[in-house]
């Protein structure tokens, strides 16, 4: 499977290229900011058509630049129970800009979400498919996409290597994220390499073995 990733944005929020083995048609999985201003003339220079924009979940540093992979002719797919913070982000501005002052009004465009997704749910894009699981626990709307023919997983924010996400952000649940690691990522294939959405990639088997916070 051909994935690119890039840590972009003022809290390093990776953002995934996904290409079609035939190499004509590509995904992009979240969209911190500079995301777009990065992988837009890659895909224009490749002659790639970019079909989807899956994001993992609502929070500001995966959505910032959703509207602009929406003009370029993305279809957005998200979980619905991350509506609000998606398609009315402006809502939202305030907070995040009284702890990130470096943002501008500019990082806060709203984007319809072309598809609404959840468990049993999948897409077929860049040649996979990708099968939707609800992992909601660090927010409501937080999905991982199961791409089982190449043994990976993209698990946004709740999990990551040696640790899980956070969950005292507003609408956060600690023991709803723990169900969703043991129900819906500890029952994935021990060899499923798991992409993250910040840090380094893990797998299922290695958290299982030495996650501090999630024991199976
Ligand atoms: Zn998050
Ligand atoms: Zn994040």
């Amino acid at each position: 499977m051909k994935i690119e990733s890039m840590a972009l944005g003022p809290v390093a929020t990776n953002t995934y290229l996904v290409t079609s083995p035939d190499g004509k048609t590509c995904v992009v999985i979240d969209a911190p900011k500079g995301a777009a201003a990065a992988l837009l003339p890659i895909i224009q220079q490749r002659g790639l058509k970019l079909t989807h924009l899956l994001i993992t979940h609502g929070h500001w540093d995966h959505t910032c630049d959703a509207y602009h992979f929406a003009q370029a002719g993305a279809s957005v797919i998200a979980h619905r129970d991350d509506e609000v913070l998606i398609e009315q982000i402006e809502k939202f501005r305030a907070r995040y800009q009284s702890f990130l002052p470096m943002l501008t009004d500019d990082d806060f465009r709203a984007v319809k979400v072309t598809q609404w997704v959840d468990t049993g749910d999948s897409v077929d894009a860049a040649g996979y498919h990708f099968e939707v699981r609800h992992v909601p626990g660090h927010c409501p709307g937080s999905i991982l996409l199961y791409v089982a023919e190449a043994k990976i997983a993209f698990t946004g924010d709740a999990i990551f290597e040696g640790s899980v996400g956070r969950t005292d952000l507003p609408n956060g649940n600690w023991p709803q994220l723990l169900k969703s690691i043991r129900e819906q990522i500890y029952t994935l294939p021990d060899d499923t390499v798991l992409l993250p959405g910040h840090g380094g990639s893990t797998s299922v088997g290695q958290e299982k073995q030495t996650n501090p916070y999630a024991r199976p």
